[in-house]
């Protein structure tokens, strides 16, 4: 497995591995309270923090939100629930929750 380096948002100069970035995302926050207002952590992935006015964009196309969450959204709003496959796929949520953990 590659060690990455990422860019910290809240300042370019640093670089840290993804591993540890969610620790350092906390601390940079509070070193730098004025960046933390102009960026905004992403729903999907709280490593993705990006700057506020680009976050809508982020998350409609996070790749997080595509591997995980769209999955289940998409057959959940497609899915009739008083159907007689209902309660099949109750039991299917419920699963799809635990697997995720
Ligand atoms: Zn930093
Ligand atoms: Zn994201």
């Amino acid at each position: 497995q590659q060690l990455q380096a990422i860019e910290c948002p809240y300042d370019p100069s640093h670089f840290v591995s993804e591993s540890r970035m969610q620790y350092h995302l906390a601390q940079c926050k509070k070193k730098n309270p004025k960046k933390a207002k102009e960026m905004a952590s992403c729903k999907y992935n709280a490593r993705h923090v990006v700057p506020r006015e680009t976050l809508q964009k982020h998350e409609a196309t996070c790749q997080d939100k595509i591997g995980r969450q769209d999955a289940s959204k998409l057959i959940f709003m497609n899915f009739n629930w008083n159907g007689p496959q209902a309660a099949q796929m109750q039991t299917f949520f419920t699963k799809v929750k635990v697997s995720h953990r």
